[in-house]
């Protein structure tokens, strides 16, 4: 019998963080946690008091898994009354308690800004942990709280305040707010985490990189790369996520990822789902404002000063992956894989030749949904003979994506970056119905 696996989305926010859809409740979350076909999904914002209430309203401790489940999970879907239809084929998620916390501090005579995840086994923990931050800061104006705690006291106020409890850096490479931020990141974890180093084991690496670029540094061996969506809506839940093998439980996870050569508690880390790193805001160099996008070595060549404005680029994730890396190829750690995904609901925009976020596109994820289940098992698992009978040209594309057979224009300075399967030629006749109008494949290379 094959192990069964899960999906893990660790990174998301609640109503109460800056930017985020007001609908964001718990129930929400879990309807399209179900939806995406995630397994497991963090909660956001724990040190949120507010937020910890409405958690300990809804949710429950699981004692088989020590996650949290929905304490009335009947009807769970109705938040969502287009995909009510799934409550059979999709299960309700478990939560892991998680906040991100955003550190501003000065280190080495340098302003440094870098975002924390933090995970707790139980509610009591978040309690305490949340009592003991509020010292600090405020924590009620926001669900991602600003405060002037250096990341190596963070690290050091999470580990005392309960067995279990544990830190992760959050994109790490985001030029801003990041451990390796080109802005007012550090070059090394020893520089951030000093003698606390060893206590970190995980590192999220953002939707601008993959482990292809991240795997060319050595000093990241040490260190399993996890992916999570950073969502602030439910339409963006699971664009990134973390795959494990076995049961979820908040034991097996934190032990799979801290201990992954003794595989133990029935878990394993397998790797991530990931975005096409072009896809992301800051893969690439540039000023938005002016225009300006450039690749790396372009931006070397003028001295990472914009040709426009005179002043310095925001210098993307590539370009910090380059400089800090030591290796022509990425070495990656046995038995560790990823995928590159591009969401659904981009993929079926560009067959209708409408907008992601259009009534159309909606209608035909719905559809498909009802069809096959999760979001992510149709991108990741159903053949796409399968998927060819239901729309010819979304075989097609989801055959592409698969295969990395697509087109990117990498993202840059907090623009998201484009990825297409189609040229504009093919699009157009898909439309005119004259492109996979057969359900008999026009590609030699169907799967
Ligand atoms: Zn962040
Ligand atoms: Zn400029």
């Amino acid at each position: 019998m094959n192990t069964p696996l899960f999906r893990a989305d660790l990174h998301i926010h609640s109503r109460y963080s800056r930017a985020t859809s007001t609908r964001l409740t718990p129930r929400n979350l879990a309807a399209w946690a179900a939806v995406k076909g995630l397994h497991v999904v963090g909660t956001g914002d724990i040190t949120h008091a507010r937020w910890r209430d409405s958690l300990r309203e809804t949710l429950e401790w699981d004692e088989a898994s020590g996650l949290y489940r929905l304490r009335n999970p009947r009807g769970f879907l109705d938040e969502l009354p287009e995909f009510a239809h799934l409550e059979r084929s999709v299960p309700p998620p478990l939560f892991m308690l998680q906040g991100e916390i955003s550190s501003i501090y000065k280190r080495g005579g340098k302003v440094r800004r870098v975002h924390n995840l933090v995970y707790f086994p139980t509610l009591e923990a978040a309690e305490a942990f949340a009592t003991r931050l509020g010292g600090i800061g405020n924590l009620e104006s926001d669900g991602r709280p600003i405060v002037g705690l250096d990341s190596h006291d963070l690290l050091e106020m999470v580990l005392e305040t309960a067995p279990g409890a544990f830190v992760v850096p959050a994109h790490i490479w985001t030029p801003w707010y990041s451990l390796f931020g080109s802005k007012s990141g550090f070059d090394s974890m020893q520089e951030c985490f000093g003698d606390l180093t060893h206590e970190i084991f995980a590192l999220e690496t953002g939707l601008s990189s993959d482990p292809d670029m991240n795997r060319m540094w050595s000093a990241l061996d040490a260190y399993r790369l996890v992916s999570n969506s950073d969502a602030h809506s439910g339409e963006n839940l699971g664009r990134e996520a973390t795959l494990f093998s076995g049961t979820p439980s908040y034991l097996g996870i934190y032990n799979s990822l801290k201990y992954p050569e003794t595989a133990g508690e029935g878990c394993s880390f397998l790797g991530t789902l990931e975005f096409f790193p072009e896809e992301g805001k800051y893969h690439l160099d540039g000023h938005r404002a002016c225009n300006v996008v450039l690749e790396p070595e372009e931006s070397r060549k003028r001295g990472g000063i914009c040709p426009v404005c005179g002043k310095p680029l925001t210098l993307g994730v590539l370009y910090r992956v380059q400089e800090l890396a030591d290796r022509p190829a990425p070495i990656h750690q046995p038995g560790n894989t990823f995928a590159s995904l591009v969401p659904l609901p981009e993929l079926l925009g560009e067959i209708l030749g409408v907008g992601a976020k259009s009534k159309k596109v909606g209608a035909l994820y719905a559809k498909a949904l009802h069809k096959f289940g999760s979001e992510l098992d149709i991108l990741q698992t159903i053949p796409t003979s399968e998927l060819e009978k239901f729309h010819p040209a979304l075989g097609e594309s989801l055959h592409r994506m698969r295969s990395g057979q697509v087109t990117r224009k990498g993202g840059y300075d907090g623009e998201y970056g484009v990825v297409r399967v189609f040229s504009p030629q093919e699009q157009q006749s898909i439309r005119h119905g004259s492109l996979f109008a057969s359900a008999r494949p026009l590609f030699p290379h169907q799967e």
